[in-house]
């Protein structure tokens, strides 16, 4: 039956394909695909783990007291039931065998769907057999790991045999494929990256959440805020994306597939058409020159950059390089390696390096909010995680400083707010310096920039002028922070709003500043990517943007069309209107 499931568009494009589902366990669960002569070794290291398990279990049995609850032992016996479960261990296999997932994801895939079948039986006590399953696969998860396993709570009377149906799956190797996760994290995307997904479908998140920023630089469709999508898909139901309109449509009849084919088409033509824009110079109608940088994660993203006709990376998000290690951060030697790559990947060009901004929406490894904090958002983030650990920041602070040795670096530093902390982030760029000095490295000149991106930085931008070369707006966050919305909440997206007035007053204040003071400004944020802004922050003065390179071309196109004297004026009516949306068209 054909459904649609709508959330928050964020990377435009239509993905047709079948579905595959990232199931959420408990213990926190990489998903890559193996090489084909992975396939053996991963069926082996689930049999060793379920091995283990058994006996385990058998242990517990054996040295089970006289005066235990008699519900215990029973319950072990329905775990050693369901773990010696043929349906488990050959979809376990399949998912191995004939789609290359890891041993923990083909074991949640299968997890997820044996489970989704105890939901449909109708004898409640078969039902409720679904949660000594999911403690059994998650018992086998945590030995996978090396983690210590937990005796299982007695929460059952008797051992039954559970009916389980075989699946039936058809082999898709050659079908695109849609990712359908409940959230992903940053660090689980990077993942993706190397990987073959046609579009991507979360529950969870807002627009400008970072899971969705990376979606967005892989240039694939994509929907977040799906609320219940990894529910209702199933594995390898047929699915639309259409990251235009942020629907989600399953199971479509051949005439919506008809459809939405032609619509992918007529996309991909327009496209190729923007392609044509490559190496035309952004100059607006009336001569005005502007400057078209790249948001990059990784040094590899430097050809993307460069393929566009980007004159230069104005944010390279160095917090993927330290993201995914389960702690073990990159030292010098790898940040330095990772800076001059993308240093000469970009030819000559200037590469804007961000210092690491972990926290909030972006944890160092793959769990997806740190549930440690309350507000995650407002504690230890970006440069306050930097100075609160001052030898990994000199050790960031002495990569970028080498890597400027070879070609044109600049420094940028997030969510910055108090003096003390511009104070004190400064004097360590030069104690840096310093210990360069000392051990005869050679380093190079850079311009050490600032972002905006605390309303309180705004509102005290003169005294950022007095300390750095150039500033960069963060939307992102800015928006964040002045209308006190999580980015990543999708259950509040519908309030974060770049036109609100008071944001709009904030970035049209920090651009004037920098024009007054002739210092460099530029945006980083996602509005800088919306060709529905371009105009708009052109006439507020802004002649340096930042953003994916996917959305190069498209703004490119915008500067060519338009008449920055013109819009100067218009714009100043933008920013006195209560709801200044209705002026942009
Ligand atoms: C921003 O906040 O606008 C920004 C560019 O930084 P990030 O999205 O990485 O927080
Ligand atoms: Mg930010």
């Amino acid at each position: 039956m054909t459904f649609a499931i709508h959330g928050l568009a964020v990377a435009r494009g239509i993905a047709i394909g079948r579905a595959v589902l990232v199931a959420s366990s408990r213990v926190d669960v990489a998903h890559y695909f193996i090489e084909a002569d992975q396939v053996e070794r991963e069926i082996a290291r689930v049999a060793s783990a379920r091995d283990a398990v058994v006996e385990e279990i058998n242990r517990l049995l054996q040295g089970m007291p006289k005066d235990a609850p008699p519900e215990l032992p029973a319950l072990l016996d329905v775990h050693l039931m369901l773990l010696q479960d043929e349906t488990m261990a050959d979809g376990v296999k399949h998912w191995i065998a004939d789609r290359l997932y890891n041993a923990e994801w083909a074991l949640t895939s299968q997890l997820d769907i044996v489970a989704r079948q105890f939901d449909e039986m109708d004898d409640v006590y078969l039902r409720e057999r679904k949660g000594d399953l999911e403690q059994v696969v998650e018992r086998i998860l945590r030995h996978m790991k090396g983690l210590p396993t937990t005796v299982p709570h007695p929460t059952v009377k008797r051992s039954s045999g559970a009916r389980q149906q075989d699946l039936l799956l058809e082999d898709i190797q050659d079908v695109p494929l849609v990712l359908v996760a409940h959230d992903l994290s940053p660090a689980d995307m990077l993942q993706f990256k190397q990987s073959v997904f046609a579009g991507f479908v979360t529950d969870v998140g807002g627009k400008t959440s970072h899971t969705a920023i990376v979606a967005r630089s892989l240039d694939i469709p994509a929907v977040v805020g799906a609320r219940n999508a990894s529910q209702l898909v199933r594995q390898d139901d047929w699915v639309i994306i259409d990251g235009d309109a942020g629907i989600l449509i399953v199971d479509p009849t051949p005439i919506i597939l008809a459809e939405y084919g032609f619509k992918q088409r007529q996309a991909e033509l327009e496209r190729e058409r923007l392609t044509r824009l490559r190496h035309t110079p952004a100059v607006t109608l009336d001569g005005q020159r502007v400057e078209l940088l790249a948001n990059i994660e990784m040094p590899e993203d430097a050809p993307a950059a460069l393929g566009v006709g980007a004159v230069g990376v104005g944010l390279f998000r160095s917090e993927f390089l330290f993201m995914g290690r389960e702690g073990a951060l990159p030292d010098e030697e790898e940040q330095f390696e990772a800076y001059l790559s993308a240093v000469s990947g970009m030819k000559g060009l200037p590469v804007t390096i961000r210092t690491v901004d972990v926290g909030a929406d972006k944890p160092l490894d793959r769990h997806v909010r740190d549930e440690a904090h309350l507000n995650p958002a407002l504690g230890l983030r970006a440069i306050r995680w930097s100075l609160a650990d001052p030898s990994m920041f000199l050790t960031q602070l002495r990569a970028v400083l080498r890597a400027a040795a070879h070609g044109q670096v600049h420094l940028l530093i997030p969510m910055l707010a108090h003096e003390r902390e511009i104070r004190q982030t400064l004097a360590l760029v030069d104690q840096a310096r310093l210990q360069l000095d000392n051990r005869g490295l050679p380093y190079g000149p850079i311009q050490v920039g600032a972002m905006i991106e605390i309303p309180a930085a705004a509102l005290s931008v003169q005294m950022f002028l007095r300390y750095f070369d150039f500033l960069s707006i963060g939307t992102n966050d800015l928006i964040q922070y002045t209308l006190a919305i999580d980015r990543a909440d999708e259950q509040v997206a519908h309030l974060y709003d770049p036109l609100h007035p008071a944001v709009l007053r904030l970035v049209a204040d920090t651009i004037a500043a920098c024009v007054a003071h002739g210092k460099g400004v530029s945006v980083c944020g996602e509005m800088a990517g919306d060709p529905s802004l371009t105009r708009l922050l052109l006439g507020l003065g802004l002649r340096s943007f930042s953003m994916h390179p996917t959305q190069i071309l498209a703004v490119k196109q915008e500067i060519l069309r338009a008449d920055a004297a013109r819009l100067a004026d218009w714009s100043q009516q933008v920013l006195r209107a209560d709801d200044p949306s209705l002026m942009i068209h």
